[in-house]
């Protein structure tokens, strides 16, 4: 049955599950859905894709529960015999010879590859301008960044370039760029998705999840991704599976507010607090019983992760040499002149940054001042979100301090840059799942237009089906999904 082909535009206005639906009441093909797309990418002017697929039959499966809804996927994944760069020079000409189970899996269920997504070089940053290959441009406002590291993930989705995508967070890298771009955006239960095939920064926090236009396509996609996978013996997926959000309320739920991350944090924005509160309110109004609470160590959480995580970079991009991978810089003959050339001109300054921090954090003389006491400092962390949890079923904080900032801004100033992840930072070292939902617009300090501003929510660990129903009932009543 032939059906009048939609355009891009009114395709890019529904949620992808309503595409689903669509294409499974036969009133659009798969085909054309993919084809929708495809002109919708090649439009990009965010610099949001490094890659896109080629017209042509496709492989994937449309009777899947996805129905051929295709995927925008960090470049983070590898892709057997598609470039994969991970936003890094060192990687150019990479050509993976196998897939990551994640986009596997979504290709299993119904979601083709659409595209590999821009990001900062190796996930390491929070406004994409650490791409070898340029920055993402916010969609909503192109002299700003769209927040990172899945900021091309994050753009794609919001800029009307994917109906979905999937990124990584290691400290705020979902989440942060959700939250700027006006998206919702969920990091898993460390565990919950397989990271087999998903290139490595910090192999203890890095966890992927979905970028959606609102919670029930991030419940879809988790769906899809999350389980066991015998590629990655860290993984164990979620027990019974994931549901639909269905919740119209909050009824009985018990939200905490920890005070270090909202009223007594430094540095958070008066329109990004404004619309928080407002947002508490809502939360009341819809049933759920808020009250103040304390995680006495979070104010610890980014000092740690920028230790851990660079310790564990430094090690995870030893294997990068001009060996096995991509860029090889010529060594007149000398291996270790070929090796020092090919790290000091493949890598970023950034990640440069990082090796040498992550070094020295886990050199002999150093190692307990630095890894041994960021490690004890996570534990306390995850102590306090138990603590938290015997009270609370969820805790709410702003997702960023700040809306999304201008191009130019921070990347003078890592410091200020890190202060990103000050609120998403403490859940990625507990290794909960966290969401961020748009709660409304702000301006930015010292003025300018309105921007998103995120709403994040946290639950235990393996709380997902929960924390969804929960996200999803806010989101109706904010009323804010596109
Ligand atoms: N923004 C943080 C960093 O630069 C976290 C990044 C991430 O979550 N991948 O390391």
């Amino acid at each position: 049955m032939a059906s009048p082909r939609p355009a891009g535009g009114e395709l890019v206005e529904l949620t992808a599950a309503e595409t689903i639906e669509r294409i499974g009441a036969g009133e659009l093909s798969a085909e054309e859905c993919f084809e929708a797309w495809l002109d919708a990418a090649a439009g990009d002017e965010l610099n949001a894709y490094l890659w896109t697929a080629d017209r042509g039959p496709r492989t994937a499966d449309s009777n899947g529960p996805l129905r051929g809804v295709p995927i925008a996927v960090k470049d983070i994944f590898c892709t057997e015999g598609i470039p994969t760069t991970a936003g890094s020079r060192i990687l150019q000409g990479f050509l993976p010879t196998y897939t990551a189970t994640a986009v596997e899996r979504l290709a299993g269920a119904g979601a083709p590859l659409l595209g590999k997504t821009n990001m900062d070089e190796f996930a390491m940053g929070s406004s994409n301008e650490n791409s070898a290959f340029g920055p993402v441009l916010n969609p909503l406002d192109r002299a700003r960044v769209p927040g990172g590291s899945s900021g091309g993930s994050a753009a794609a989705v919001a800029g009307g370039l994917a109906p979905w995508a999937i990124g990584t967070d290691t400290g705020g890298s979902i989440r942060q760029p959700a939250s700027l771009c006006g998206i919702v955006g969920l990091k898993p239960t460390y565990g919950a998705v397989s990271r087999y095939g998903m290139i490595a920064f910090a192999s203890s926090l890095d966890q992927c999840g979905p970028l959606t236009r609102d919670v029930t396509d991030a419940a879809l996609l988790l769906r899809a991704l999350a389980g066991r996978d015998l590629c990655d013996s860290t993984s164990i997926g979620i027990d019974g599976g994931v549901d639909l959000p269905a919740r119209q309320d909050l009824e009985g739920l018990r939200f905490g507010v920890p005070r270090e991350l909202s009223a007594e944090a430094e540095g958070i924005e008066s329109g990004v607090t404004a619309t928080f509160e407002r947002t508490l309110e809502m939360i009341g109004e819809l049933g759920g019983e808020v009250s103040e609470c304390e995680l006495p160590h979070s104010s610890h959480a980014l000092s740690a992760c920028y230790i851990l995580a660079p310790a564990e970079a430094s090690a995870n991009l030893a294997r990068y040499d001009g060996v096995r991978y991509g860029l090889r810089v010529d060594g007149d003959g000398d291996l270790a002149r070929m090796y020092e050339r090919t790290r000091s001109r493949g890598f970023g300054a950034e990640v440069k940054r990082r090796i040498m921090l992550g070094t020295y954090a886990l050199s002999a003389g150093y190692y307990d001042a630095y890894y041994g006491q960021a490690q004890r400092v996570r534990t306390k962390i995850s102590e306090d979100f138990a603590t938290a949890f015997e009270r609370f079923d969820y805790l709410v904080t702003p997702t960023s301090p700040t809306v999304a900032f201008e191009l130019g801004a921070r990347t003078e100033r890592p410091l200020a840059m890190y202060l990103s992840d000050y609120c998403t930072a403490p859940m990625s070292l507990a290794g909960i799942p966290a969401i961020s939902i748009p709660a409304g617009r702000a301006e930015p300090d010292g003025g300018g237009p309105e921007l998103p501003v995120g709403l994040q929510i946290c639950a235990p660990a393996f709380g997902e089906n929960g924390l969804l129903d929960a996200a999803s009932a806010i989101e109706r009543a904010i009323g804010f999904r596109r």
